[in-house]
């Protein structure tokens, strides 16, 4: 599997729009690594998960044809990871009616949120279709075996993680996560799983204060470890942190990505490629 990084930042990102914190300051001035666009992945240019209001500018910067791409997880309705004003552009007036039908996975609110729209009408539903999905239970999508677990990140609604899983090879999604809960780690052992990819949530980088509905770096390195003495982690499973915030204990980049080489990690940047 191959996956792209289109954003690495936490909602507000990096540089944060009203901030002058020395984090925000120092992007805006280095750009490059230091600069984080809000989340989305591209899975084997096949699936995308979550689609933040940066999918724009990301698909340009990156190369990324969303034109081509039929298949999206929605992991939860916070606007960082779902933004489905330019969804509604699927629609012919702007795509010559060369895209595919594009297939929205997700909790009960991406359907109610794509219909809140303004520019939404019925005649979108010709482009972009809606597929509500559960917890705990297995979808086959593109040939993907996908897999979404409840995680504790948002009050109103079931946040997902997702497990992908395809030809023996296993990706592990905990982004806008806290610690995975015990069904987790239950599901893993019982169904052998091992996992040669995990991203996870960092948004609070290297501080020590574990927080409502996110991770810090201390957390994945503790649920690394935990899927490790488990059996369920590949020796040479790739475990990287991103969803970072300007909020993490550390002003770059450079200095967060030395306390994760120190402990096994990877800290992502906008645009990066991994595969395993
Ligand atoms: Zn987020
Ligand atoms: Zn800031
Ligand atoms: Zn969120």
């Amino acid at each position: 599997m191959k996956l792209k990084y289109l954003g690495t930042g936490a909602s507000e990102g990096i540089p944060s729009l009203y901030c002058h914190c020395p984090v925000c300051e120092n992007a805006r001035k280095n750009g490059g690594k230091d600069f984080r666009t809000r989340t989305g992945f591209v899975l084997d240019n096949t699936i995308a998960i979550d689609f933040s209001p940066d999918s724009y500018v990301n698909m340009n910067r990156w190369g990324v044809d969303f034109g081509s791409i039929a298949h999206l997880l929605i992991s939860h309705t916070h606007e960082d990871h779902y933004y489905p004003d330019d969804i509604v552009m699927r629609t012919p007036a702007s795509t010559k009616g060369i895209a595919p039908v594009l297939t929205l996975y997700g909790n009960e609110f991406v359907r109610k949120r794509l219909y809140a729209v303004d520019f939404f009408n019925e005649y979108v539903l010709n482009f972009v279709a809606v597929k509500t999905i559960e917890c705990n239970k297995t979808y086959d999508i593109a040939g993907y075996q996908v897999t979404p677990f409840y995680t504790n990140h948002m009050r109103r609604e079931d946040a997902m993680e997702f497990l992908i899983q395809k030809d023996g090879k296993s990706y592990l999604h905990l982004v806008d996560s806290t610690d995975p809960s015990e069904l987790v780690y239950q599901y893993m052992k019982e169904h052998h799983v091992v996992l040669n990819a995990i991203s996870c949530d960092c948004t609070f980088g290297s501080l020590k204060d574990e927080f409502y509905g996110h991770m810090n770096i201390w957390q994945n390195i503790r649920l690394r470890d935990r899927f490790k003495a488990n059996g369920n982690l590949a020796s040479d499973a790739l475990v990287v942190c991103t969803h970072i915030s300007h909020y993490s204990g550390v002003d770059t980049h450079e200095h967060l990505s030395k306390i994760a080489e120190a402990n096994g990690l990877i800290v992502a940047y906008d645009g990066m490629e991994i595969e395993f």
